[in-house]
Protein backbone atom coordinates (compact mmCIF):
# COMPACT_ATOMS: atom_id res chain seq x y z
CA UNK A 1 0.00 0.00 0.00
CA UNK A 2 1.61 3.35 -0.93
CA UNK A 3 0.81 6.40 1.51
CA UNK A 4 0.54 8.71 -1.34
CA UNK A 5 -2.64 6.69 -2.78
CA UNK A 6 -4.32 6.37 1.07
CA UNK A 7 -3.83 9.99 1.85
CA UNK A 8 -5.54 10.23 -1.30
CA UNK A 9 -8.05 8.27 -0.69
CA UNK A 10 -9.01 9.44 2.33
CA UNK A 11 -8.53 13.24 1.22
CA UNK A 12 -11.24 12.45 -1.63
CA UNK A 13 -13.52 10.93 1.02
CA UNK A 14 -13.21 14.32 3.12
CA UNK A 15 -14.00 16.06 0.35
CA UNK A 16 -17.37 14.25 0.35
CA UNK A 17 -18.31 14.21 3.99
CA UNK A 18 -17.09 10.83 4.45
CA UNK A 19 -14.45 10.81 7.15
CA UNK A 20 -11.69 7.94 7.62
CA UNK A 21 -9.96 8.31 10.85
CA UNK A 22 -6.96 6.84 9.61
CA UNK A 23 -6.12 4.90 6.22
CA UNK A 24 -6.56 1.37 8.05
CA UNK A 25 -10.25 1.99 7.69
CA UNK A 26 -10.35 3.14 4.09
CA UNK A 27 -8.49 0.13 3.48
CA UNK A 28 -10.82 -1.81 5.26
CA UNK A 29 -13.97 -0.48 3.75
CA UNK A 30 -13.64 -2.82 0.70
CA UNK A 31 -15.40 -5.66 0.56
CA UNK A 32 -18.06 -5.20 2.99
CA UNK A 33 -20.67 -7.94 2.82
CA UNK A 34 -23.55 -6.92 5.17
CA UNK A 35 -24.44 -3.82 6.10
CA UNK A 36 -26.37 -3.24 9.57
CA UNK A 37 -28.54 0.09 9.83
CA UNK A 38 -29.80 1.44 12.88
CA UNK A 39 -33.13 2.57 12.33
CA UNK A 40 -34.16 6.04 13.84
CA UNK A 41 -31.44 8.58 13.29
CA UNK A 42 -29.80 6.43 10.79
CA UNK A 43 -32.11 5.37 7.83
CA UNK A 44 -34.70 7.90 9.51
CA UNK A 45 -33.97 11.62 10.23
CA UNK A 46 -34.29 11.43 14.20
CA UNK A 47 -36.62 13.73 14.45
CA UNK A 48 -39.90 11.46 16.24
CA UNK A 49 -43.20 13.52 16.94
CA UNK A 50 -46.46 12.78 17.81
CA UNK A 51 -48.99 12.22 15.35
CA UNK A 52 -52.27 10.58 17.46
CA UNK A 53 -52.68 10.27 20.62
CA UNK A 54 -55.70 7.74 21.20
CA UNK A 55 -58.02 8.30 24.33
CA UNK A 56 -58.63 5.11 26.36
CA UNK A 57 -59.98 6.76 29.01
CA UNK A 58 -58.92 10.19 30.83
CA UNK A 59 -58.54 13.58 30.19
CA UNK A 60 -56.07 16.55 29.46
CA UNK A 61 -54.85 16.48 33.00
CA UNK A 62 -54.28 12.67 32.60
CA UNK A 63 -51.80 13.56 29.74
CA UNK A 64 -49.97 15.78 31.91
CA UNK A 65 -49.27 13.30 33.84
CA UNK A 66 -48.26 11.52 31.15
CA UNK A 67 -45.68 14.30 29.90
CA UNK A 68 -44.53 14.52 33.56
CA UNK A 69 -43.51 11.43 33.46
CA UNK A 70 -41.40 11.63 30.45
CA UNK A 71 -39.72 14.91 31.40
CA UNK A 72 -36.46 13.59 32.71
CA UNK A 73 -35.57 10.90 30.22
CA UNK A 74 -33.15 11.63 27.71
CA UNK A 75 -34.93 9.39 25.02
CA UNK A 76 -36.17 11.33 21.34
CA UNK A 77 -39.57 9.56 22.11
CA UNK A 78 -39.91 11.67 25.54
CA UNK A 79 -39.03 14.87 24.21
CA UNK A 80 -41.77 14.14 21.28
CA UNK A 81 -44.17 13.65 24.34
CA UNK A 82 -42.79 16.50 26.02
CA UNK A 83 -43.05 18.71 22.77
CA UNK A 84 -46.66 17.73 22.16
CA UNK A 85 -48.06 18.30 25.56
CA UNK A 86 -46.26 22.10 25.40
CA UNK A 87 -47.80 22.76 22.01
CA UNK A 88 -50.99 21.63 22.94
CA UNK A 89 -50.67 24.12 25.92
CA UNK A 90 -50.17 21.64 29.10
CA UNK A 91 -48.53 22.13 31.48
CA UNK A 92 -45.51 19.86 32.35
CA UNK A 93 -44.20 19.16 35.77
CA UNK A 94 -41.68 17.67 37.31
CA UNK A 95 -41.69 13.61 38.62
CA UNK A 96 -41.24 13.61 42.09
CA UNK A 97 -39.55 10.12 41.02
CA UNK A 98 -38.90 8.80 38.09
CA UNK A 99 -36.67 5.49 36.55
CA UNK A 100 -35.96 4.84 32.75
CA UNK A 101 -36.38 1.07 31.85
CA UNK A 102 -33.73 0.57 29.19
CA UNK A 103 -35.21 -0.44 26.06
CA UNK A 104 -38.97 -0.18 27.47
CA UNK A 105 -39.72 2.96 29.01
CA UNK A 106 -40.34 5.05 32.00
CA UNK A 107 -41.80 4.33 34.87
CA UNK A 108 -42.39 7.78 37.46
CA UNK A 109 -44.31 8.99 39.93
CA UNK A 110 -46.51 12.36 39.77
CA UNK A 111 -48.04 13.83 42.92
CA UNK A 112 -50.04 10.62 43.96
CA UNK A 113 -50.01 8.79 40.84
CA UNK A 114 -47.98 5.77 39.53
CA UNK A 115 -47.29 5.86 35.82
CA UNK A 116 -45.77 3.92 33.09
CA UNK A 117 -44.89 4.85 29.60
CA UNK A 118 -43.74 2.36 27.26
CA UNK A 119 -43.96 -0.91 25.30
CA UNK A 120 -46.74 -3.71 26.08
CA UNK A 121 -44.48 -5.77 27.40
CA UNK A 122 -43.79 -3.05 29.73
CA UNK A 123 -47.38 -2.69 30.90
CA UNK A 124 -47.98 -6.22 30.26
CA UNK A 125 -45.41 -6.82 33.15
CA UNK A 126 -47.09 -4.59 35.45
CA UNK A 127 -50.09 -6.73 35.23
CA UNK A 128 -51.39 -4.20 33.08
CA UNK A 129 -54.43 -5.33 30.77
CA UNK A 130 -53.48 -3.49 26.89
CA UNK A 131 -55.74 -5.92 24.58
CA UNK A 132 -58.50 -3.35 24.19
CA UNK A 133 -55.86 -1.13 22.32
CA UNK A 134 -54.38 -3.97 20.27
CA UNK A 135 -56.20 -3.09 17.06
CA UNK A 136 -55.39 0.85 17.24
CA UNK A 137 -51.96 -0.46 17.87
CA UNK A 138 -51.22 -2.33 15.15
CA UNK A 139 -52.70 0.45 12.97
CA UNK A 140 -50.25 2.70 13.75
CA UNK A 141 -47.47 0.13 13.79
CA UNK A 142 -48.21 -0.82 10.18
CA UNK A 143 -47.92 2.85 9.48
CA UNK A 144 -44.19 2.86 10.38
CA UNK A 145 -45.10 4.76 13.89
CA UNK A 146 -43.75 3.97 16.95
CA UNK A 147 -47.13 3.21 19.19
CA UNK A 148 -46.35 3.89 23.17
CA UNK A 149 -48.70 3.01 25.66
CA UNK A 150 -49.69 5.00 28.40
CA UNK A 151 -51.06 4.39 31.84
CA UNK A 152 -51.77 5.79 35.28
CA UNK A 153 -52.14 3.35 38.61
CA UNK A 154 -52.39 0.37 36.82
CA UNK A 155 -55.00 1.91 34.32
CA UNK A 156 -54.22 1.89 30.63
CA UNK A 157 -54.95 5.42 29.23
CA UNK A 158 -53.62 6.55 25.92
CA UNK A 159 -52.18 5.03 22.85
CA UNK A 160 -49.29 7.77 21.60
CA UNK A 161 -48.57 7.11 18.21
CA UNK A 162 -44.85 8.64 17.37
CA UNK A 163 -43.64 9.16 13.75
CA UNK A 164 -40.20 9.99 12.50
CA UNK A 165 -39.47 10.45 8.83
CA UNK A 166 -37.41 8.24 6.63
CA UNK A 167 -34.69 10.48 4.95
CA UNK A 168 -35.71 11.24 1.13
CA UNK A 169 -32.29 9.40 0.38
CA UNK A 170 -32.18 6.48 2.42
CA UNK A 171 -33.90 4.14 -0.35
CA UNK A 172 -31.47 5.09 -3.03
CA UNK A 173 -28.57 4.02 -1.25
CA UNK A 174 -30.14 1.43 0.25
CA UNK A 175 -30.70 -0.14 -3.58
CA UNK A 176 -27.24 0.92 -4.67
CA UNK A 177 -25.56 -1.51 -2.01
CA UNK A 178 -28.02 -4.52 -3.01
CA UNK A 179 -27.23 -3.84 -6.35
CA UNK A 180 -23.32 -4.27 -5.58
CA UNK A 181 -24.59 -7.52 -3.88
CA UNK A 182 -24.26 -6.30 -0.47
CA UNK A 183 -27.01 -7.48 1.90
CA UNK A 184 -28.98 -4.73 3.80
CA UNK A 185 -30.24 -5.29 7.26
CA UNK A 186 -32.34 -2.88 9.77
CA UNK A 187 -31.51 -3.24 13.60
CA UNK A 188 -33.62 -1.64 16.28
CA UNK A 189 -35.24 -2.04 19.51
CA UNK A 190 -38.36 -0.90 18.34
CA UNK A 191 -41.26 -3.19 17.89
CA UNK A 192 -41.27 -5.60 14.71
CA UNK A 193 -44.29 -4.37 12.91
CA UNK A 194 -42.93 -0.90 12.75
CA UNK A 195 -39.38 -1.90 12.09
CA UNK A 196 -40.98 -3.86 9.28
CA UNK A 197 -43.09 -0.85 7.93
CA UNK A 198 -39.98 1.25 7.69
CA UNK A 199 -37.88 -1.79 6.10
CA UNK A 200 -41.16 -2.05 3.04
CA UNK A 201 -40.47 1.78 2.45
CA UNK A 202 -36.86 1.61 1.58
CA UNK A 203 -36.34 -1.61 0.16
CA UNK A 204 -35.32 -4.14 2.75
CA UNK A 205 -36.31 -7.74 3.05
CA UNK A 206 -38.40 -8.74 6.19
CA UNK A 207 -35.64 -11.46 6.51
CA UNK A 208 -33.17 -8.49 7.17
CA UNK A 209 -35.55 -6.81 9.87
CA UNK A 210 -33.86 -7.74 13.16
CA UNK A 211 -36.15 -5.82 15.50
CA UNK A 212 -37.27 -5.20 19.64
CA UNK A 213 -32.98 -5.68 20.20
CA UNK A 214 -31.96 -3.96 23.78
CA UNK A 215 -28.86 -1.95 23.45
CA UNK A 216 -26.78 -4.63 25.20
CA UNK A 217 -27.44 -6.96 22.41
CA UNK A 218 -26.82 -4.64 19.22
CA UNK A 219 -23.13 -5.91 18.92
CA UNK A 220 -24.15 -9.15 19.13
CA UNK A 221 -26.43 -8.99 16.24
CA UNK A 222 -23.30 -7.82 14.16
CA UNK A 223 -20.89 -10.89 15.63
CA UNK A 224 -23.78 -13.60 14.90
CA UNK A 225 -23.28 -12.02 11.45
CA UNK A 226 -19.32 -12.46 11.57
CA UNK A 227 -19.71 -15.63 12.83
CA UNK A 228 -21.17 -16.30 9.79
CA UNK A 229 -18.15 -15.70 7.66
CA UNK A 230 -19.26 -11.98 6.44
CA UNK A 231 -17.61 -8.75 6.68
CA UNK A 232 -19.62 -6.39 8.77
CA UNK A 233 -20.60 -2.85 8.32
CA UNK A 234 -22.57 -1.22 11.32
CA UNK A 235 -23.81 2.11 10.64
CA UNK A 236 -25.82 4.20 13.92
CA UNK A 237 -26.06 7.65 15.86
CA UNK A 238 -27.08 6.59 19.31
CA UNK A 239 -24.98 5.94 22.60
CA UNK A 240 -27.10 2.15 21.93
CA UNK A 241 -25.08 1.80 19.02
CA UNK A 242 -21.38 2.44 20.19
CA UNK A 243 -20.84 -1.37 21.15
CA UNK A 244 -22.18 -2.57 17.79
CA UNK A 245 -20.35 0.32 16.02
CA UNK A 246 -17.15 -0.98 17.64
CA UNK A 247 -17.88 -4.68 17.50
CA UNK A 248 -18.17 -4.26 13.44
CA UNK A 249 -15.13 -4.53 10.77
CA UNK A 250 -15.87 -1.47 10.07
CA UNK A 251 -18.04 1.10 12.23
CA UNK A 252 -19.77 4.22 10.56
CA UNK A 253 -21.41 6.71 12.65
CA UNK A 254 -23.91 9.53 11.51
CA UNK A 255 -22.12 12.81 11.52
CA UNK A 256 -25.35 14.60 13.02
CA UNK A 257 -25.01 11.60 15.71
CA UNK A 258 -23.96 11.63 19.72
CA UNK A 259 -20.15 12.27 20.27
CA UNK A 260 -20.07 8.65 21.73
CA UNK A 261 -21.21 6.98 18.57
CA UNK A 262 -19.09 9.17 16.45
CA UNK A 263 -15.92 8.15 19.02
CA UNK A 264 -16.72 4.44 19.17
CA UNK A 265 -16.85 4.60 14.79
CA UNK A 266 -13.87 3.98 12.13
CA UNK A 267 -16.22 6.60 9.79
CA UNK A 268 -18.33 9.30 10.04
CA UNK A 269 -20.49 9.76 7.63
CA UNK A 270 -20.98 13.84 8.13
CA UNK A 271 -24.68 15.05 6.57
CA UNK A 272 -25.73 11.70 7.37
CA UNK A 273 -26.60 10.79 3.73
CA UNK A 274 -26.46 6.98 3.22
CA UNK A 275 -25.42 7.30 0.02
CA UNK A 276 -22.21 7.99 1.30
CA UNK A 277 -21.90 3.99 2.17
CA UNK A 278 -21.56 2.99 -0.84
CA UNK A 279 -19.79 5.84 -1.83
CA UNK A 280 -17.05 4.50 0.91
CA UNK A 281 -16.91 0.91 -0.38
CA UNK A 282 -16.07 1.96 -3.86
CA UNK A 283 -13.35 4.23 -2.97
CA UNK A 284 -11.60 1.77 -0.92
CA UNK A 285 -12.18 -0.61 -4.02
CA UNK A 286 -10.78 2.35 -5.95
CA UNK A 287 -7.74 3.11 -3.88
CA UNK A 288 -6.98 -0.53 -3.24
CA UNK A 289 -7.02 -1.25 -6.65
CA UNK A 290 -4.64 1.50 -7.65
CA UNK A 291 -2.14 0.02 -5.22
CA UNK A 292 -1.96 -3.25 -5.83
P1 LIG B 1 -34.69 2.61 19.64
O1 LIG B 1 -33.94 3.83 20.11
O2 LIG B 1 -33.90 1.75 18.69
O3 LIG B 1 -36.07 2.89 19.15
P2 LIG B 1 -34.87 1.77 22.47
O4 LIG B 1 -34.22 0.50 22.91
O5 LIG B 1 -34.34 3.04 22.97
O6 LIG B 1 -34.89 1.65 20.89
O7 LIG B 1 -36.43 1.70 22.86
C1 LIG B 1 -37.22 0.60 22.47
C2 LIG B 1 -38.68 0.91 22.67
O8 LIG B 1 -38.94 1.16 24.08
C3 LIG B 1 -39.16 2.16 21.98
O9 LIG B 1 -39.52 1.90 20.64
C4 LIG B 1 -40.37 2.53 22.84
O10 LIG B 1 -41.49 1.75 22.48
C5 LIG B 1 -39.93 2.15 24.23
N1 LIG B 1 -39.35 3.30 24.95
C6 LIG B 1 -38.06 3.49 25.29
N2 LIG B 1 -37.89 4.64 25.97
C7 LIG B 1 -39.10 5.24 26.04
C8 LIG B 1 -39.60 6.46 26.59
N3 LIG B 1 -38.84 7.34 27.23
N4 LIG B 1 -40.93 6.72 26.45
C9 LIG B 1 -41.73 5.84 25.81
N5 LIG B 1 -41.33 4.69 25.27
C10 LIG B 1 -40.05 4.37 25.38
MG1 LIG C 1 -30.57 5.78 16.29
Amino acid sequence: ATPTSIMVGTGRGAENGILFKGGEYLEGTQGIQAVLLDKTGTITEGRPRVTDVKTISGDERDFALIAAAEKRSEHPLAEAVIAYATEQGVEVNNPNQFEAITGHGVQASIDESDVLVGTRKLLTEQGIEVTQAEEVLQQFEDEGKTAVLAAIDGQLRFVIAIADTVKSTSKQAIEALQNDEIDVYIMTGDNRRTASAVAREVGIPEANVIAEVLPQHKADQVEKLQQEGKKVAMVGDGINDAPALAMADIGMAIGTGTDVAIEAADVTLVGGDLNNIPKAIKLSKKTMRNIR
